[in-house]
């Protein structure tokens, strides 16, 4: 088998045998012969030469047109062509050339020229198909990785849901259509990062794809369903028209997370934050639908595990009050604008103040008092709380600290700490170093804690209480009532006591069914040997129903409002005074 293909496109065939003759028989060629132009057309594809030896002058189409015509073949365009012609005029070969030729032999053919040019010509040939062919590698390759990364940025790889870019194109897909009203959903999974942590990645990620699984059968196959970030997913529905439907879908949504996640040996619970938007008008372009979604999503994590919030156009506002504190809380805390207040909690059998609460309060140069409900969340969020909380607990050590040297040695004092530095974990060796700096006696500290910090992270919330019971220090369950109503579960965390909220003392007087569960918690209480405290203790009436019920503290304005430290010397006498006074007039 020949490996060169060489056509030779001549009317007269003697010039065949004249080419045949003179070339080198270690080109190993194959000669094949066109006696004209339609001829040597109609024959190229059969041949596949790899070089024509063209006559310039034949009858019919002429070497110049012939040479034309396979050039304009998009296969045969870089074949090369050596024009083989007696003329020697100039314009002749500027013409050739033109025509696409490669180069040209001069008529009698020369043994060594035709040799010298046929070697060379074919070298540049078998160079361009070299490059022809690893061209054509490169482009499947770009081709095979372009459709791998649009595969990747369109299909996310875990889940084998639609993407964030999905997701946007179809957005933009059908607000341009006008295909609306349309539903944008955004279902952010709630502590995921804890869950990661506990859990590792491996039954992280199948808990994503359970997650995505779950919603996915519940979705009609119009609606769009993608992973748009981590453990974030999103879902687009034409089938909402008002805003009771889309709380609707919410709700169902919601209510497919009442189950628990079989994850191997694991059943977890998930609850996730949902911020949504009902598009009607086609003005909106993508990202501000999407915007919508993120700022009720944004907002309905302020407000804490599983809530959900619709777009409403005032929702701007308030991030925008919210960023607005939140620099002036870093500018407050760098100029030490913050103070501690104390509140005291009395001992209701003898009046005296068993206790300081802690309180958290900014007096703002131009707002006056700002009061902790306002300023605490948005530490929370941002996590500022932390070293906040960190601060406060100093001061109020340090703050019992001096009372105990000037004689108040029996006091405790009480501090907040937000679920927030639960998981910090710096908590218990920070504490350690406030007490061995203020040298206070651990069981005269109490940290108050609320429902949701023992609901949101049960395991890590056992051990760190466990960890601070066994330095001494005192745990009050805060705000008891309002949170999960976890009477069922209170027995299992070891806390000191429960302090009960004052929503169930507010109505005392009217007998109200607050009254009965109030009964119940402070009989629960005295069942499980834990102190209960009710706060928000108002008036005398309400003393003295709770004294009835055999309740042991309190806390609230009729002893005193927060006051701040300079006035503790004064409050903590004239509190006693003016229980024991009271106490023999109701007598
Ligand atoms: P809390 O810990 O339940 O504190 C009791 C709240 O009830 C205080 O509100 C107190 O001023 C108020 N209060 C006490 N007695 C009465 C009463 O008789 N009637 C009425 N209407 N209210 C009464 P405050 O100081 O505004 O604090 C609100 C919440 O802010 C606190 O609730 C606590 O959850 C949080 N907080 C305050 N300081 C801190 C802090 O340093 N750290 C953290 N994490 N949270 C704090
Ligand atoms: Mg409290
Ligand atoms: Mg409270």
């Amino acid at each position: 088998m020949k490996d060169v293909s060489i056509l030779v496109i001549d009317d007269e065939p003697n010039n065949y045998d004249v080419v045949d003759a003179l070339l080198d028989k270690s080109i190993n060629y194959q000669l094949y012969y066109a006696a004209n132009g339609e001829a040597a057309l109609s024959s190229l594809d059969s041949i596949k030469p790899d070089l024509i030896l063209l006559d310039i002058m034949m009858p019919g189409m002429s070497g110049i047109e012939t040479c034309k015509k396979i050039k304009s073949l998009r296969i045969w365009k870089n074949i090369p062509i050596i024009i083989v012609t007696a003329l020697t005029e100039k314009q002749n070969l500027t013409l050739c050339l033109s025509a696409g030729a490669s180069d040209y032999i001069c008529k009698p053919i020369n043994s060594i020229e035709l040799n010298a040019r046929v070697k060379s010509m074919l070298r540049i040939r078998f160079q361009y198909q070299q490059l022809e062919a690893f061209n054509a590698r490169l482009e499947e390759i770009v081709e095979e990785r372009t459709t791998q990364l649009a595969k990747r940025i369109y299909i996310d790889e875990l889940t084998q849901l639609p993407s964030q870019f999905s997701i946007q194109r179809e957005l933009a897909h059908r607000l341009n259509s006008k295909i609306l009203p349309l539903a944008l959903i955004i279902f952010d999974c709630d502590q995921f990062k804890r869950i990661e942590s506990s859990f590792g990645k491996i039954i992280s990620n199948k808990l994503r794809v359970a997650i995505s699984e779950r919603l996915k059968s519940y979705l009609n196959q119009s609606d769009l369903f993608s992973r748009s970030a981590e453990d974030e997913f999103c879902l687009l529905l034409n089938s909402i028209h008002s805003k009771n439907s889309l709380i609707k879908k919410i709700q169902e949504i919601q209510n497919l997370f009442e189950h628990p996640f079989n994850i191997g040996e694991f059943k977890i619970f998930m609850t996730a934050c949902i911020g949504a938007t009902l598009i009607k008008s086609p003005d909106l372009n993508t990202n501000t639908v999407l915007q919508q979604a993120s700022t009720a999503m944004y907002l309905a994590k302020s407000k804490g595990i599983g809530n959900y919030e619709i777009f409403e156009s005032q929702m701007y506002q308030s991030i925008l009050n919210r960023v607005t504190l939140e620099s002036a809380i870093q500018k407050a805390l760098k100029h030490n604008e913050f103070a501690v207040y104390y509140q005291p909690i009395v001992d209701l059998n003898t009046g005296k103040v068993d206790c300081l609460e802690a309180l958290a309060r900014w007096p703002h140069p131009k707002r006056g008092m700002i009061s902790p409900s306002e300023f605490i969340p948005c530490m929370e969020m941002t996590g500022l709380i932390i070293s906040f909380g960190m601060l406060i607990l100093r001061n109020a050590c340090q703050q019992l600290s001096l009372l105990n040297k000037q004689g108040w040695d029996s006091l405790s004092i009480s501090v907040n700490l937000s679920a927030k530095q639960f998981e910090y974990p710096n908590l218990l060796s920070e504490i350690d170093d406030i007490l061995l700096q203020t040298q206070i006696n651990p069981s005269c500290l109490s940290l108050e804690i609320t429902e949701s910090v023992v609901m949101e992270d049960p395991i890590n919330a056992i051990s760190i209480i466990q960890e601070l019971r066994s330095r001494q220090i005192q745990i009050s369950l805060d705000d008891f009532g309002t949170g999960y109503s976890s009477l069922a579960y209170i027995h299992r965390f070891p806390v000191n006591s429960l302090k009960i909220d004052r929503t169930f003392i507010e109505n005392v007087e009217l007998h109200t069914s607050e009254c009965y569960v109030l009964d119940t918690m402070i009989e629960l209480g005295k069942k499980l040997g834990i102190s209960v405290i009710v706060e928000g203790i108002e008036s005398e009436s309400q003393l003295e129903y709770l004294c009835k019920l055999g309740c042991k503290y309190g806390q609230g304005y009729l002893f005193s409002k927060p006051i701040p430290s300079s006035e503790i010397e004064i409050l903590l006498p004239s509190v006693n005074t003016h229980y024991v006074e009271n106490q023999s007039i109701s007598k």
